[in-house]
């Protein structure tokens, strides 16, 4: 399921389901594999025209709590798209040249350039999330954040990228789940990180950094999209289904041959 956050609205996580189904009866019910895979096949003929138009751009964030699947959904929906036209881009604490800047300088540098689908796995949402749960920078500041991204995603919008905001939604109890089985298989070791636990212990004051951070940054133009994320396989339908209703929307058109195709006989 996917709710979108009206601008102003104001957001009960606790109220929005993890573990939708979205009418389907299981990961192995026929018509969810193949809905997928249709939503995939539209996706790449919708990515193609976009990267051959060159015209608009296409940027969707990325946020959620610690193993709640953005690598899932990278993999699964962006990973079957053609490279050349896709980036995908982690963000990690500001370090080095970063840290040196204001907070959008580093985002701001990788925004998809025209005909790209860009992917934030993280983003300059992180300044208003874990920044103020972590206390990293005081309330004055941060607060005043929220007005400087609106602005900064308005200026992204008027110059022909759109913004599509998506929030993985996922319940206390399976990232539990999802961090033990990192503990218990050997070959997701690598996938854990003990820090996760204090973000854990934290959980509501991010659940509540998050409500916030929806009630003032959900746009007439780049609203927040909630997505119960549970389970893996309604979640990549989910936003699979979100990104093609969007280029669909952007309609994004091959480019006109600037010759005549028809007056060029290249075999007998
Ligand atoms: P996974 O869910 O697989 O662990 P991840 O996105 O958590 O992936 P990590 O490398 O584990 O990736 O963590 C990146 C860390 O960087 C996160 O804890 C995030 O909160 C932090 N981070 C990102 N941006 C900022 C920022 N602007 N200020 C402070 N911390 C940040
Ligand atoms: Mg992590």
């Amino acid at each position: 399921m996917i709710t979108v956050v009206h601008p102003g609205a104001k957001v009960s996580l606790r109220d929005l389901p993890t573990d939708a189904r979205n009418g389907y009866s299981g990961k192995d019910d026929p018509q969810a594999i193949e809905d997928l895979a249709k939503l995939l096949a539209r996706l790449s003929e919708l990515q193609e025209r976009l990267m051959a138009g060159a015209k608009q751009s296409l940027l969707v964030v990325l946020q959620a709590m610690d193993a709640a699947g953005k690598d899932g959904v990278l993999r699964k929906v962006a990973g079957p798209l053609d490279s050349r036209g896709v980036s995908v881009y982690s963000f990690k604490a500001p370090a080095g040249e970063e840290a040196g800047h204001d907070y959008l300088w580093r985002v701001h540098a990788r925004c998809p350039r025209k005909g790209e689908l860009t992917l934030f796995n993280r983003s300059h949402y992180e300044d208003v999330l874990v920044v103020r749960v972590l206390d990293l920078v005081p309330k004055a500041r941060w607060s005043r954040r929220f007005d400087h991204i609106n602005a900064f995603e308005e200026m992204l919008h008027d110059e022909g990228t759109r913004v599509v905001k998506i929030f993985l939604h996922i319940s206390k109890a399976e990232q539990g789940r999802r961090l033990q089985e990192r503990l218990d298989i050997p070959e997701k070791n690598w996938k854990f990180d003990p820090r996760d636990l204090d973000m854990r212990a934290k959980w509501d004051d991010f659940q509540e950094a998050y409500e916030d951070c929806f009630e003032r940054t959900s746009t007439q133009h780049a609203p927040w999209h909630i997505v119960s994320a549970d389970r893996k396989w309604a979640r990549d339908i989910a936003v699979a289904r979100l990104l093609v209703e969007t280029l669909e929307d952007m309609d994004p058109q091959y480019p006109e041959p600037n010759y005549d195709p028809k007056a060029i006989k290249i075999l007998p």
